[in-house]
This record gives C-alpha cells, structure tokens and sequence, in this order.
C-alpha cells in the first residue's frame, strides 16, 4: 500500500507551526507496513488542495489530507476536496444527526458550513472537537488539530495496512563518505533496504520483511564498522 499525506495550511508554510502532523501519521502508517511515498504542505488555498489531492488520488492507494476543516474564512479543505472530485459541499445528515445526538446542540446551532461535507462522502466524527471529517473514494480528511487528528485517524486505522517491515540500527563514528563499500555490501548481501542518517554519528538502519534478517545484516554491518553503543 502506497499513500500520500497532505498537510493544509499557511501557517506550517510560514514556519509558525511545527508540522507534528506529518510526522505523526508518517509514524504510525510506516508502522502498519504502508509505504508513505509523499509527504506535502499546502496553503489555505481552494485551487492547491484540491490539485494536489486530486494528482495525490490518481497515482495513490490513499492520500490523507489534515488541516483547514473549520466553517472559518481559512479553513477551505472540504470545499477543495469536493473539488477535486468534481462536487459540491452540502450538507450532511449523518453530521446534522451526530451533532444532535452528540453535541449537547442541535445542528442548527452551529457556524454556517460545519455540517457539509462533500456530496457522496462519509462522514468520520470529531470526538475531540467540532468539525467533522470525512473520507471520499480513498481521500481521508482529518481537522488539524493534533489531537482531533489522533483520534480521529483511529477510527479508521485499520483501513491501512502493508506488509510488516523490521529494523535495525548500527551507529557508527566513521564519516558517512567512508561507509560507501560496506552500505554496498549489505545490500548485497542481504535482502535490505539501507537508511543511512549522518548526525554526530551516523545511524545506519537496515529494514527487512522478516527480523532474523535484519538482525543479521545488522550484525555484518557491526563486524565490519567502528560501531557505538547510543541511546535511542
Ligand atoms: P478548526 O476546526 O479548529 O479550525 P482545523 O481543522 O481547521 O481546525 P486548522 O485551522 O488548520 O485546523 O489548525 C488548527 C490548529 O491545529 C492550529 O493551531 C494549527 O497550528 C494546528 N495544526 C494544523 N495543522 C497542523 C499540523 N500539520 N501539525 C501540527 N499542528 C497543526
Ligand atoms: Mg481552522
């Protein structure tokens, strides 16, 4: 399973907010084996949303799109994604009777717009806020708010799944540059994928489909670097 997540808003742009989002969701799909091949940061803007979602939905299994949810002048994902899908927003029974059942107010209480989603979409409820998400074709629409966005990609996490991956990590003081005969050799020698992560160290980090392999590789690579012992 290949996906692309979508990270809505000026604000992540302007650098004013850290984009916890991305590497949230990133964490947990890589995790359940689903392979995240595009991570993108959009402005609060009808026409680039929509284009990269509806690009994003053509070459992915799933594109998941967090930000801009609210019935506030920003917050333009909803009306973008329906866009994208050649739709209009309108409004959602499932969202109106939620709200009445849920809300502790009726839907009629509510900012103008918090109720629709796009046409044909399901609605996913926000049970740590208000706006509620939804989920159209394989586009997942989550609220920005961390912990909206948390709880809401809970509900339907199980929708993502991929083959089990296994790790493991090798650092090493040597200088990256150095590391080139030994990075190639793993990968000969073992069916691995190579990360290789320079910092004070660097984090070599092999990942398998099955863990006596990447156990293995890791162990080749201990015998044949410098390597150091690191917290995590
Ligand atoms: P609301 O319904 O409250 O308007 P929303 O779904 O429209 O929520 P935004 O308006 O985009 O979400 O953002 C709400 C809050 O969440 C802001 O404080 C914003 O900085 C934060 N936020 C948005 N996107 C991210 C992100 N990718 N990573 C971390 N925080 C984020
Ligand atoms: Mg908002």
């Amino acid at each position: 399973m290949r996906v692309a997540v979508v990270t809505v808003g000026d604000e992540l742009l302007a650098g004013d907010t850290v984009n916890t989002n991305a590497t949230w969701l990133c964490e947990q799909l890589t995790e359940r084996g689903v392979r995240v091949e595009r991570v993108t940061t959009v402005p609060d803007d009808l026409s680039d949303i929509a284009r990269v979602v509806n690009e994003y939905n053509a070459e992915y299994d799933a594109v998941l799109v967090t930000g801009g949810l609210g019935p506030t002048h920003d917050d333009k994902t909803m009306a973008a994604v329906a866009a994208a899908f050649g739709r209009e927003v309108e409004e959602h029974p499932d969202v109106v009777a939620w709200f009445d059942e849920h809300g502790g107010y009726s839907g009629d209480d509510l900012a103008e717009g918090t109720t629709h989603l796009p046409a044909g979409s399901r609605m996913l409820p926000n049970e740590e806020g208000v706006a509620p998400g939804c989920v159209i074709d394989s586009v997942y629409v989550f609220p920005g708010v961390p912990g909206e966005m948390k709880a809401m990609f809970g509900l339907v996490a199980d929708d993502f799944a991929g083959e089990k991956t296994y790790t493991a990590t090798v650092t090493t003081p040597e200088p990256e540059s150095t590391l080139l005969d030994r990075m190639q050799g793993v990968q000969e020698a073992f069916d691995v994928d190579l990360g290789s992560y320079p910092g004070e160290n660097v984090r070599l980090k092999v990942t398998a489909r099955d863990p006596e392999t990447a156990e293995a590789a890791a162990r080749w690579l201990r015998e044949r670097v410098e390597s150091v012992e690191v917290e995590e």
